[in-house]
Parts: C-alpha cells; sequence; structure tokens
C-alpha cells in the first residue's frame, strides 16, 4: 500500500531552546539537513544579535503562551538579504508569498473537520474583545493562539487533543453573544443558530475525551476509524480504504468521503484536491497568484544562432517556469503525475528565491499517505560567501587529512542550500521545521537527487533572554565573553561547511569497485556521514582559507574557531539533558557525544577538559591546536570506515564512543536545563512583505491603474496580527489588500 514510496526524509523542528522529547523526532533521513533538528535540545546557538535600526521590529522572543509560559514561545523572524534581491525577484517572492498565504487554510481542514470552524469562530469573538469580560477574552486569547499554532485543537507533533486551559463553555457562549450584539459575523450554516452552532461546537473545543487523538498510529489500531482528522469521514475504516483501487488507497491529494444513498447504503470515495474539487476555491486562489509569479522567474541567457552569428538571448529561466507551470497544473487538475514533474524541475531550480508548495508531508495521515498542505517562500542566505566557499571545495577536499587515494579529483556541486525563510503556512507554520530535504518520492530522488535546504533564520532564532541564560548555565566565567561574540558566527559556519565541503567529500575505495558505500554500511550510515560532515567542518575552519573567504576577519579567526570548538562541545554536554534509557539512538546525536568522548579520553591530550566546579560540569578548550588534532584523527577514522564500507568498524568506533548515555552527564544537564523553565515549543511570526504600489506606465490618459512596483520586508507585527491578516489575505485578489 504505496509503503516506502515516501521518505519521511523533512526534518522537524527540534529548537534548540526545546526540551522535547526524542521519540517525538520523526527521522529517518538521507542525511543532510539534519543539524538543525537534534533529536536532543542543543543549547541555544542562535543568530548573529538582530541589528536593526527599527525600533519598532518585532524579532527575537515576543511571547509566551501556557501556564507560566512554557507551552510555546513566540518568535519574530527577520529575513536578512531581501533588500539585496532584485526588484523582480522581489515581486517573484512576493507573488509566490501571496500563494503560500492562499491556501494557508487548507491545513485547518485536514487537521480536523471542525478546525477552521473554530477558529473562524473564535477569531469574530476575538475582534470584539475590546467589549468583553477580561477574564473570558484572556482565556479566549490563548486558546486561539494555540489553535493558530497547531491548526486547530491537536497538538502539532503528538497529535492529541488540547483544550482551553482559561476558558469555560460559559464564559466562551456569553462571550460570543456579546461579540455577535458588536456586529461579529459568525458565517451560520442555514437553519443553525450561534447557539446551536457552540452546542455542536462544545465537545470539540471543551471535551478531550471526544476524538481524543488525530493521528492514531497504535499498533492492533485501526488507523482510520481512531483518527480524528480531516481526511477521512466519520465511519470510514482501513477496510473501507482497503477495498477501494490501489491507485485511490495511494493517491497524495485525496480524502475519502462516506456517502450512503436512501436506503442508507454505505459507499467511501475518494475525492481530489483541486480546483472544482476538494479545497477548490483556496487552491484557485493558490494558482492565481502562482500564474502571477511566473512572469517573475529569473531571466537566464540562451544562446542562439542566426545566419551564422551566434548571440545570446535572454529568456525567463525554463526550469523555473517548468516547476510553476506543473505546478498550476496539478492543483488546476489533480493529476499527482503533474506533482511529480513540478518536483523534477523544482530540483533542477537554482534561483535565489526559492518555495515549497503542495500537498508535501504525511505526517497526519495514519496511513502516512495523504500529502497535507505546506507552503514557504525562502531567500538564500549569505548566497556570496557560500559561493565562495562552494568555489572552494576542491582546496578544501586536497586539505583533508586523509589518503590522498580517498580525495576526489573533481567535486560536485553541493545539493544543500542555506536559507531565510520569508514565509511558512499550512503543515510548514507557525511551528517550523528548522531544515528540509525533499523530495519524498524516492524514485524521484534516485534519478534526480533531492534538496537539503536549512533555514537559518528558523535554525537561528532565540531568545536573548534564553541565550544569556545558556551561557550562563553550561559555559566557564572566562569563556562566556568568546562565546557570545564568536558562538553565533561559528555556528553559522559550522552548518555552512558541514553541508558545502562536508558531505560532497571524500570518495569510495578502488576495492569497491564502485560500489555504494552507503548500502554496505546500511544502518551505520547516516550516523557515520552527519559526524563525518560535522568534523569536516571543525576540521577545516581553522584553515586560512576561511578568512580568504570572507567568513571572519583574520584578527578574530582563531577565537571564532575556539568558539566554534567550545559551542559545539558545550552544546553536546547540554544536551545529554534529554537522554533516556542506557543507549543514545538518534544519529546526529550519537555522532556528537562520539567527538565529545573522544576528544576528553583519559588516556588521550586533545588539550580539552571537564572541569567539576560545586557539583556541575563545564568543559575547557585549553589548546585549539590539540584539539584540531584529535579532530583530525576522527575524521581520517571515519573516512576510512566510509571508504571502505566498513560497517562493523564503524560500528565498533561509534559503539566505543557514541552509543552510550553518561547517566552523570545527564542528570547534570537536565538539572540545569529544568531551572531555566524553557517551553516545549516554538512558533515564529514571520516577516511582512509589504506591496509597494506605483502608477502603470502603460495606464492611458486619465486612467488610474496601480501596479506592483517594488517590495518592502518589515518585521511588525505580532502573532495575532500576522493571523489575522493571514485569514483577510488568503481570500484576496487584491495586489495589496487591507
Ligand atoms: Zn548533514
Amino acid at each position: 500500500m504505496g509503503a516506502g514510496r515516501r521518505f519521511r526524509a523533512k526534518m522537524r523542528d527540534l529548537p534548540e531552546d526545546n526540551m522535547r522529547p526524542i521519540t517525538v523526532l520523526a527521522t529517518l533521513l538521507a542525511c543532510g539537513a539534519i543539524h538543525a533538528q537534534d533529536s536532543a535540545p542543543k543549547p541555544s546557538h542562535a543568530a548573529a544579535p538582530v541589528v536593526t535600526s527599527d525600533p519598532a521590529a518585532k524579532v527575537g522572543e515576543l511571547e509566551r503562551l501556557g501556564e507560566n509560559g512554557r507551552e510555546v514561545m513566540v518568535l519574530g523572524l527577520d529575513a536578512p538579504g531581501f533588500d539585496k534581491l532584485k526588484p523582480s525577484q522581489r515581486k517573484y517572492a512576493y507573488f509566490l508569498y501571496r500563494a503560500a498565504i492562499a491556501g494557508h487554510d487548507i491545513f485547518y481542514l485536514q487537521s480536523h473537520r471542525t478546525a477552521l470552524e473554530i477558529r473562524n469562530l473564535l477569531e469574530a469573538v476575538y475582534e470584539k474583545r475590546d467589549s468583553l469580560d477580561p477574564a473570558a477574552a484572556a482565556g479566549l486569547e490563548e486558546y486561539l493562539k494555540l489553535v493558530w499554532i497547531h491548526h486547530g485543537q491537536y497538538d502539532h507533533w503528538n497529535h492529541t487533543k488540547f483544550t482551553p486551559r482559561l476558558l469555560t463553555f460559559e464564559q466562551l457562549k456569553a462571550a460570543a453573544q456579546q461579540a455577535k450584539k458588536k456586529g461579529a459575523a459568525f458565517d451560520l450554516a442555514k437553519g443553525e443558530s450561534l447557539e446551536k452552532k457552540l452546542a455542536r461546537l462544545r465537545p470539540h473545543i471543551f471535551d478531550a475525551k471526544v476524538e481524543p487523538v488525530q493521528v492514531n498510529q497504535t499498533p492492533g489500531a485501526d488507523p482510520v476509524a481512531t483518527s480524528a482528522n480531516g481526511m477521512y469521514d466519520p465511519g470510514i475504516t482501513l477496510k473501507d480504504i482497503e477495498a477501494l483501487p490501489q491507485a485511490d488507497q495511494e493517491k497524495l491529494n485525496v480524502r475519502f468521503a462516506l456517502l450512503r444513498d436512501k436506503k442508507g447504503k454505505r459507499t467511501v470515495e475518494a475525492e481530489e484536491f483541486k480546483v472544482g474539487g476538494v479545497y477548490g476555491q483556496d487552491l484557485e486562489r493558490v494558482t492565481y497568484w502562482l500564474k502571477k509569479a511566473a512572469g517573475y522567474v529569473d531571466n537566464t541567457f540562451v544562446e542562439t544562432e542566426k545566419d551564422g552569428v551566434k548571440k545570446l538571448r535572454s529568456e525567463p529561466d525554463a526550469n523555473q517556469k517548468a516547476a510553476l507551470d506543473s505546478l498550476i497544473a496539478h492543483f488546476e487538475t489533480g493529476d499527482e503525475a503533474q506533482y511529480k514533474a513540478h518536483t523534477v524541475a523544482w530540483l533542477k531550480t537554482k534561483g535565489v528565491v526559492d518555495y515549497l508548495n503542495g500537498f508535501v508531508e504525511t505526517y497526519k495521515d495514519p496511513r502516512g499517505i495523504i500529502g497535507n498542505y505546506e507552503a514557504n517562500v525562502s531567500i538564500q542566505a549569505d548566497s556570496e560567501k557560500i559561493t565562495r566557499l562552494s568555489q572552494n571545495a576542491l582546496y578544501f577536499e586536497a586539505k583533508m587529512p586523509w589518503d590522498a587515494k580517498w580525495k576526489r579529483a573533481k567535486v560536485d556541486p553541493p545539493v544543500a542550500t542555506v536559507v531565510n525563510v520569508l514565509v511558512e503556512t499550512g503543515d510548514a507554520g507557525p511551528v517550523s521545521p528548522a531544515a528540509y530535504n525533499l523530495p519524498n518520492y524516492a524514485d524521484v530522488r534516485k534519478e534526480h537527487g533531492s534538496k537539503n535546504v536549512v533555514l537559518l533564520n528558523v535554525e537561528n532564532s532565540a531568545s536573548a533572554k534564553v541565550k544569556s541564560q545558556r551561557l550562563e548555565a553550561f559555559f566557564l566565567p572566562e569563556d562566556r565573553e568568546e562565546v557570545a561574540k564568536h558562538g553565533d558566527l561559528a555556528r553559522q559556519w559550522l552548518v555552512y561547511m558541514h553541508e558545502v565541503i562536508g558531505h560532497g567529500s571524500g570518495q569510495a575505495d578502488d576495492s569497491l569497485a564502485g560500489a555504494d558505500p552507503g548500502t554496505k554500511l546500511g544502518s551505520a550510515y547516516s550516523t557515520l556521514e552527519e559526524c563525518r560532515a560535522d568534523v569536516v567542518a571543525l576540521y577545516q575552519f581553522l584553515d586560512p582559507k576561511v578568512v580568504e573567504i570572507g567568513a571572519v576577519s583574520a584578527e578574530e579567526h582563531l577565537n571564532a574557531a575556539h568558539a566554534m570548538y567550545l559551542r559545539y562541545l558545550v552544546d553536546q554536554f547540554a544536551a545529554n539533558a534529554n537522554h533516556q534509557g542506557d543507549t543514545i539512538r538518534e544519529a546526529h546525536d550519537r555522532g556528537r557525544q562520539l567527538v565529545l568522548n573522544y576528544l576528553l579520553q583519559p588516556s588521550r591530550d586533545f588539550g580539552v577538559r571537564m572541569v567539576e566546579k560545586e557539583g556541575k560540569r563545564y568543559i575547557a578548550v585549553d589548546s585549539l591546536n590539540k584539539a584540531h588534532a584529535g579532530i583530525g584523527e576522527i575524521l581520517v577514522k571515519l573516512q576510512t570506515f566510509k571508504s571502505m564500507g566498513d560497517k562493523a568498524g564503524a560500528e565498533a568506533f561509534f559503539g566505543e564512543f557514541g552509543t552510550k548515555v553518561n547517566p552523570a552527564w545527564r542528570d547534570d544537564a537536565k538539572a540545569r536545563a529544568e531551572a531555566m523553565n524553557l517551553p516545549k515549543l516554538r512558533a515564529f511570526v514571520f516577516p511582512q512583505l509589504v506591496p509597494v504600489m506605483g502608477e502603470s506606465r502603460f495606464a492611458k490618459e486619465g486612467e488610474k491603474r496601480e501596479v506592483l512596483n517594488d517590495v518592502r520586508l518589515e518585521t511588525r507585527e505580532d502573532l495575532a496580527e500576522q493571523m489575522l491578516r493571514f485569514k483577510r489575505w488568503s481570500k484576496s485578489r487584491e495586489i495589496a489588500p487591507k
């Protein structure tokens, strides 16, 4: 039944400030974008402080929700680099942004059949909050914010139902009646009063026992019948689905409806997501904006020849154009083959502005087949520096510490990109992954590769308060200033080098005769490969070339490198807070624990010490040179295992240094993390793209015709402002709606 058709390769967000249990992580991953969302929470590594001249800018921690603020931290994001784009790229981004917002509500409908209705009801009351009883207004506001963040009444990650903490049904009812008096519109169904509507929605909002689980994959349970999401009508069972044609069962863009004829005979039908079908109006608006975006794809130069004279002609980028055309066709016809065609073209696009839009991940479907709507728009981050790094990939390859026979003579351009997101909707936001690896079609991946995308502004977002708490809790006093100054830059370059010169480096030994070492390494592969890419970054960041590339100034290079080592090791020590049982299971976690344990071996001197003070453990890096030598040793070992496809060797190495939970470290790190009172989840407010309108040059005399002249980026909204604007903008076809 489509098993294995898609990878679940998108990394779910495990932001560093979140204490999320490892079990929450849906992982498999081919590699790639991992660092961003460890299974283990890592200490705040956060981005360079946002320098802004705008005193109204809302960037960083904006608010906290839930008891003692422990449920959610809401963070405002900036997207550096937007102002450096060409105006045509800004317009391209803007129309993609509008397409993303136009589809946002679809994910509510997929989450639960009442989720969008509940949200609309709460919003209508919320907009009249000034006239309400203050306690009811506050209780409603908290619940509504959680509904926005989770797209309904089920937790985004663990799929269980939550109910209002500070709001009773009676309060909601009185508030709704009051709001109605003040002119709130509730868009009531024919023949249904506000009271009836409230009574109907009551169990869905207030009773945790009614349809308690959104996605139930408990062994033995009927996943379809016992899951409360919007993709199967109530009453449908797995057996019903399995009785349908195979093609329907495996479809990405369908929901299943239960129909009864006059005699009560049931039939189950697959209904496609498409214009004119399920979510038709929303998808029609998505395509409206995608068509506008198609007019602003990048121009590329194509060589043409006429009468023996070669000329360069500027043309719209064929891949970007083909990707959008196929995506539009997919939404218009429901044909999944068009979505695949889109994906193949999308993989080939190289533009500074990128996007996702469609039915992508399958986490809300208990069968893991149906896609959930999500969309984003992003711009390449630091693209000049990353390009310079990538242009020097061969230089770094030559300087790898391993045997020359395992070095590449030619280095493939990296498949990874590092971006700043402008917006994420549906399944992708306000709770965001920190990275993803797509597409999910195994056959497309095999033939055309995949894209690893690190969402830098998400990955780096942090609360200034949490950052300073972490610094105090986990770093030695003498290191704090240096880490505060260089730690973010170091962390950023660790990500860049991991992706750009890490994964692509090295080659298999001739004795493998062309066989893929990954296949030989099997289950040991992802741990080995992620660790190897990290260690490449740690090793190469000391090379003077990084100064030439512009990563850091010559004067600050060694301090930044020292901060990189400290951050890496201390972050991993702090991540021990999350270890459970006696075995470290997650690939990246194992890799980082290996580096930490290897450098701390009592019988060796790598210039790294664990210091105990008043029962707390700290890490000191006394000699960068010795630590670098240790990193070089690890790298040679890892490359040897990889080049030789030596699974037993890799397993023994990770078994010795990376797999065992250290209970003393765990308890120590846990006590300090708990004292920081960190929220369980992060949600984001994205920057706003503001259309700048102007007079059309083609307007006739006396005619007033406004066109999009340019687009500006601002960071001035809070969560409520963002979500209410999404609501207004999602239904509008105006270029500059109110
Ligand atoms: Zn990676």
